[in-house]
This record gives structure tokens, C-alpha cells and sequence, in this order.
């Protein structure tokens, strides 16, 4: 078979393919080669066809696109399964790369609708007030860069490495060329092929590079991007490329690291945290045949526990059955091709110099229906290092397949400063039931890490493991592994848009950027409740007042919800308060005040009030003191299925004396004069997906 790319719209066929072997039996899948694709061209063609069209929707039009993906992808996802055991994978390594990639897709479909504005771009944090009279103020908005994201990917997770990675700048609205790793990017490429025929996307959005990538560095220019997961010797290679340092080119690096785990001193052999440390180092060493870049390489414990630990561990990996894939019973496949098994036998000999094995072998063993002369299989290799800070290989080689080193620690400062020497981490995880010794080793390492996990018997059961990086959290870490950062929610779509401080008067920039600001223009000649969404425009407002409040309104309001806090109820408690003096108006009775001032009574466009943002009490309310609320429509973002929005009022409450008394945001849905948009297709048509 030869896997193609994708580029200008065309699927084209390499010139003089290298033949890629299955892991399993050695046989040849596949003929790579990207030899004769313009690589300029490619770069011009995402700038110029797929960047625009894509800008062009609003995140909300790209996340339901999201989704309609994921729900294609899902529901042809048996063929890749197939197609994955050539890679080595078990099922439930496949189910990581295939299930957990269209997932990373719906998560961030789903959190694009919920945390992003249904606009083209996004306004960043609140405005900044830069003079004395407010004419003259600041606000950040973000927009998408107008090039070209070149996502190069590890052979591991050759979907996952895909989805993930596109989910952040399809949402941002950037145009991506990939380039899974030429052992496993057959597999890639096949979900590429429905990709591109399911039409969501438009044309130019999403490109695929099987091979090598030529020359493409060469052409990138100021605006493009780079993420790279890999080695980190291949990653500070091209993170150095002339044209990257040249042009400032956005370059994001996950590379590879020793991450650790550490079993604290409370957890001997019984407790259930000694156990679940067993479990997952034997889970990480043994999940993908240990080829995750979050893999345990470091597993640290008390000296004294070393030899109950071994033979825990021993007992474990025993039952490890390791052969074809496909075969019955299989928990663990091959390494991804004889080459990379080279490389990891290599690996390890290289840290026998100051480790032995504990458990395994470099070679001799017969896997369960097939043979390792033409499969790459290994058996998990489990090292012991006695003496860790002489022997500083264990935390500088990372052997890319089941590998771990065990290794002791004397006290909680010999653990950090041990777990430190791996010069940056991925992640790192902590087995302990004490907090207090979870709380120190945790501000020790933090700044090394990524991520930590910290595993006890109440979190065990629903905990997501030391391996899997999440959509929710960020994916990444300093130093050794890369620097680089990836997904955490909004922030990985953050990197594919370019931050810009505003200046200028309010008003001006209350048009630009949509979103209201204080010292603009009010309009309020009709009550804002009595427009639809499309009528409503940022300014409009309804100034209402004032309503004196009066002990009884107090001791009304504080007998009927039950709130007698003394500063309500006690004249002499309230007296000897430092911020009131006498007794004051519960803060929720102004809101509520205010909301009986400013609220059209009668059925219309606003159809419910959802929340309240940012509520600050700014000055006590006295009895006696008369109130007036001002409520500003600040923002308007329109559903592009439903036919309402969500609304943001600015809600000001003054006293007499012009003083702010509560300072809040209302968050309101109202309806639309008009029918929502239609949806694209696959979001409905469903296709007998499953999620
Ligand atoms: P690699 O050799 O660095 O390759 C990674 C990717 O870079 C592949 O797509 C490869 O393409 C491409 N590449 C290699 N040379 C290139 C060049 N000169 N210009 C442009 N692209 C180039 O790494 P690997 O051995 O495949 O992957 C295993 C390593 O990745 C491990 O060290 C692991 O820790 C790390 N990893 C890190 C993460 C993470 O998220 N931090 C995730 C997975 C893996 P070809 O395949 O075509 O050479």
C-alpha cells in the first residue's frame, strides 16, 4: 500500500517510497515517501486557501464543526482499530490513541461552545482604566495568526498525536499541515483520508505530509507555527532552524523526559497505596510497551522498602503476557519496529553501567503467537540503582520502550533533590495517604513538572493514571522535556492566537472589540428587556431609582430568608464592627433591590437571568440610604443553534451620593427575533455514533 499526502487539495503519491513493516510480523504495510510535494506551496496554500476560509467562522461555527468531526471519525472507528495491531498495539492501547483522540475532539467542541464567544476573535481579561477621567482606556484582544501550524508528530499516538493537536488551532481558526512520524503514519493517514472526505472542514484547513518534510521548514514565515513531539535531540535541532530563529517563529517542543514516581514512607507493604504504586509503575511500564513519553522511567521509595518492592513488582510483570496483539489474552505488544527495539536494548546496556536488571531480558523469550526475530518484542525491563546520585545516567537515558529503573531515597530532601536531577519532567507521580509529606515533596518539584499526580485509596478508583495527558489539563514540561506546553482548555488555543493591547477612547473601543465599557455611549430610551437579541446593542440601558432602604426592608428581608447575621440584626455588635459602624443592608438584599428596580415585569425577549459575575460589595448600605442601579448591555453572544443568547449586563448600584455601593455583572439569556442558523450536517446526522 502507498500512503499518500495531502496537499493543495490532491492526494499525491511520494516518489521512491521506504517500505514501513509491520511490528508484529515484520512484513511490509506500507511505501512512504513525500519526494516530489512542493513544500512552499503547501505553506502558501494554508495561508492563502485555508486560513481565510477558516477566520471566516466564528468558534463557535468551528467547535460544532469539531464535533461533527469526532462524531464521523467515531463512527467508523473499527477500521483503524484494524489497522492499528500493525503498530503493535493492543486494543486498549489503540483505544488510547483512536478513542482518546476523536475524545479530545469533543471535549474541546464542547468547551469552545461554553468558553469562547461565538466571534471571530476574543477579548482578554477586563479593560484598563489609563487616565483620570476615563477617556482614554485599554483592552487585550486575541485574534488568530494568519499562518500556517506544522504539527510534527511522534510514531506512538499517530491519532492522538493528529487530534489533539488540530482540536486547538481548528477552534483557534488556523490552517495545520501534519506530519505524523513515517513508522505509524499509515494509520494517521487513513483517519486523515476520512478527515478530508468528510467535507467539514474547508478546503485548505488540514494537510498531511507522509515522509520526510523536504524543505518546508525553509518557507515558514513570521506567522506560522511549529509544535514538535519527538526526541529532544530532533527538537532542538529544528528548533533551531534558520527560519524559526529568524522570523520568531511560534515553536512549541514536547520532548522526551524521565518522569518519576515516587511510594512516600507511610505507604509499607499492606497499605493501599503500596499497591497502587505497583500497579501503575507495571501499568506504565507495560501500556504501549512502555513507548509514552509520560511513561515511569524513575521509581523512587524508601531504602528499606526496595526488596519488598522488587518482589511486588516481580510478581506483577509475571503475569504480563506479552505476543501478538490481535491473540487472546495479549496485555502487551511489540516495540513499533526492530529499529526502535535496537535502539532501546542499546538504551539499557548503556544504563546497566550503574543499574541491574531485576527483572527481564534483552532477548530469549517466545510471545504468544508470533516470533521475535521478525517482531519487535521486548520484555519488560525492570532495573534496581543503589546508589542514584553517582550514577547520573538513570536520570539523563531515556530507553523508549518497557523500561524502569527503581531506585531509593533516604529522606524527603534526598527524594527532591534525587527527582530534580531529571533536569524537567513531563509529569511525576506521588503514592502517599500523608498530605503533609504529599504538600512538601509537591513545592520541592512543582517547578520541574508539567504535571503531578498524587494517588492515595480516596482518588485511586476514578483516577485518570500517571500517563494519560488530558484535554482539561495542560500536556508538557520544562527543561528536558522541550518547554513546551500543550491543550489545558483555553490555554493550548491561546498559543495559535496572537494577544494585542488596545488604546483609544472607551467608546471606540467598546465597537471594536463588542464588549461595553465603561465611559461609552448609554442608550436609554427604550428598556433594554423589550428588544430581541439582534435589536439589543452594546450601550443600552435602563437607569432605575432611587428606593430608600429602611430598617424594616432589613429586618424584613433578614426574617424571611432566616440571614440574622448580628451586622443586620445587632445595633451594638454592629457598632463594634471595624467596616460598618451600625447596622447595614445584607449585600444580597441590594442585589435582589436592584434587580426589583431595573427587571420589566412583563413577558418578552429575556427569558431567564443564569447568573451573576464578579459581584463586589464596594460601600455598607445604610437604613435610610436611597439606591439607584444602572444596567448596561456589555455583551451580546448569539447561539448558532438556538435561538437565544447569552446577554452580559454591566449592573451598577450608586448611593445617594453617587457613591458605588455593588458592582456586578448579570448574565441573561434573550431570545432572537430570528430562527437559528442551520447546523452542519453530521451534527445531527449522527451516523450511528455511539458517544
Ligand atoms: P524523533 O525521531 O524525534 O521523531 C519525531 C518526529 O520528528 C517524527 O515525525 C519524525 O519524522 C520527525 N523528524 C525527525 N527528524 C526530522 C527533521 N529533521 N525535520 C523534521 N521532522 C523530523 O522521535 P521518535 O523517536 O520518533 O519518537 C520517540 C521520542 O518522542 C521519545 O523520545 C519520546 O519521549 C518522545 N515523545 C514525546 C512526547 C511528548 O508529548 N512530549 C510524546 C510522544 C513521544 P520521521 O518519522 O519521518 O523521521
Amino acid at each position: 500500500m502507498n500512503v499518500q499526502s495531502y496537499a493543495l487539495g490532491k492526494w499525491i503519491t511520494g516518489e521512491d517510497g521506504d517500505v514501513v513493516r509491520n511490528a508484529v510480523t515484520g512484513e511490509p504495510v506500507a511505501q512512504v515517501s513525500s519526494r516530489g510535494l512542493d513544500f512552499a506551496a503547501m505553506l502558501d496554500y494554508g495561508r492563502r486557501v485555508g486560513g481565510p476560509a477558516l477566520r471566516k467562522l466564528t468558534f463557535h461555527k468551528r467547535a460544532l464543526k469539531m464535533k461533527a468531526l469526532a462524531q464521523y471519525l467515531l463512527a467508523r472507528k473499527e477500521s483503524y482499530y484494524e489497522l492499528s495491531t500493525a503498530t503493535g498495539a493492543t486494543r486498549s492501547d489503540s483505544w488510547i490513541d483512536i478513542e482518546g483522540g476523536i475524545g479530545t475532539l469533543f471535549t474541546y467542541s464542547s468547551r469552545g461552545r461554553r468558553e469562547l464567544p461565538n466571534e471571530t476573535f476574543l477579548v482578554d481579561g477586563a479593560p484598563e482604566m489609563l487616565s483620570r477621567q476615563g477617556t482614554f482606556v485599554g483592552v487585550h484582544i486575541c485574534t488568530p495568526i494568519e499562518g500556517v501550524a506544522v504539527h510534527i508528530d511522534a510514531f506512538n499516538f499517530p491519532c492522538w498525536g493528529m487530534l489533539e493537536k488540530i482540536s486547538v488551532t481548528l477552534l483557534a481558526g488556523v490552517p495545520a499541515i501534519v506530519k505524523p512520524a513515517t513508522q505509524t503514519c499509515y494509520l494517521a493517514e487513513r483517519m486523515f483520508r476520512d478527515i478530508i472526505a468528510s467535507e467539514i472542514f474547508p478546503e485548505g484547513s488540514l494537510q498531511l505530509i507522509c515522509g520526510s518534510v523536504g524543505d518546508l521548514f525553509d518557507h515558514l514565515k513570521a506567522q506560522d507555527s511549529v509544535t514538535f513531539t519527538g526526541s529532544a535531540f530532533t527538537g532542538r535541532k529544528l528548533r533551531q532552524h534558520p527560519a524559526v530563529v529568524r522570523n520568531s517563529v511560534r515553536f512549541t517542543l514536547e520532548a522526551d523526559s524521565l518522569n518519576f514516581s515516587l511510594l512516600g514512607p507511610d505507604a509499607k507493604p499492606g497499605a493501599p497505596e503500596f499497591d497502587l504504586f505497583v500497579k501503575e509503575v507495571v501499568r506504565e511500564m507495560t501500556v504501549k510497551a512502555g513507548q509514552k513519553c509520560t511513561a515511569i522511567r524513575r521509581a523512587f521509595t524508601p531504602r528499606e522498602i526496595i526488596p519488598a518492592l522488587v518482589d511486588a513488582l516481580r510478581e506483577h510483570l509475571a503475569k504480563v503476557v506479552i505476543g501478538d496483539p490481535a491473540a487472546e489474552g495479549v496485555t502487551m505488544g511489540p516495540l513499533a519496529s526492530l529499529s526502535q527495539r535496537n535502539e532501546v536494548r542499546e538504551r539499557v546496556r548503556e544504563l546497566c553501567q550503574g543499574a541491574e536488571i531485576v527483572y527481564g531480558t534483552l532477548d530469549g523469550f517466545k510471545p504468544v503467537a508470533a516470533d521475535s526475530e521478525h517482531g519487535a518484542f521486548l520484555s519488560p525491563i525492570l532495573l534496581h540503582c543503589s546508589d542514584p546520585k553517582s550514577h547520573l545516567d538513570v536520570h539523563r537515558i531515556e530507553a523508549f520502550g518497557p523500561v524502569s529503573t527503581l531506585m531509593p531515597y533516604d529522606s524527603i530532601e534526598d527524594a527532591i533533590e534525587l527527582i530534580r536531577m531529571g533536569e524537567g519532567s513531563l509529569v511525576g507521580s506521588l503514592f502517599t495517604f500523608d498530605n503533609e509529606f504529599a504538600r512538601e515533596l509537591v513545592l520541592g518539584v512543582a517547578c520541574f513538572h508539567g504535571r503531578l499526580l498524587i494517588v492515595n485509596r480516596d482518588c485511586a478508583r476514578e483516577s485518570t493514571g500517571h500517563g494519560s495527558p488530558l484535554p482539561n489539563l495542560i500536556h508538557g514540561g520544562p527543561g528536558r522535556a522541550g518547554g513546551g506546553e500543550e491543550m489545558g482548555g483555553m490555554r493550548g488555543v491561546m498559543h495559535y492566537l496572537q494577544r494585542t493591547a488596545l488604546q483609544g477612547s472607551p467608546e471606540t473601543l467598546t465597537r471594536i472589540s463588542r464588549r461595553w465599557i465603561t465611559g461609552s455611549a448609554r442608550h436609554t430610551e427604550v428598556h433594554p428587556f423589550r428588544k430581541s437579541l439582534e435589536d439589543l446593542d452594546l450601550g443600552d440601558c435602563v437607569v432605575a431609582g432611587p428606593r430608600t432602604v429602611t430598617l424594616e426592608d432589613i429586618e424584613h428581608f433578614a426574617s424571611f430568608t432566616g440571614d440574622k447575621f448580628y451586622a443586620h440584626m445587632d445595633e451594638a455588635a454592629a457598632k463594634a464592627n471595624p467596616f460598618f459602624g451600625a447596622r447595614v443592608a445584607h449585600g444580597y438584599f441590594i442585589v435582589s433591590l436592584a434587580a426589583g428596580l431595573f427587571v420589566d415585569p412583563h413577558p418578552g425577549p429575556v427569558l431567564a437571568n443564569y447568573g451573576i459575575d464578579n459581584l463586589r460589595f464596594l460601600s455598607p448600605v445604610f437604613p435610610g440610604d436611597a439606591l439607584t442601579v444602572a444596567l448596561t448591555c456589555k455583551q451580546k453572544n448569539p447561539r448558532v443553534t438556538e435561538n437565544y443568547g447569552e446577554v452580559r449586563w454591566d449592573s451598577v448600584v450608586t448611593n445617594q451620593d453617587g457613591k458605588i455601593v455593588a458592582q456586578y455583572d448579570v448574565l441573561t439569556m434573550v431570545q432572537k427575533g430570528t430562527q437559528p442558523e442551520p447546523v452542519p450536517a453530521a451534527v445531527h446526522a449522527g451516523e450511528g455514533v455511539a458517544a
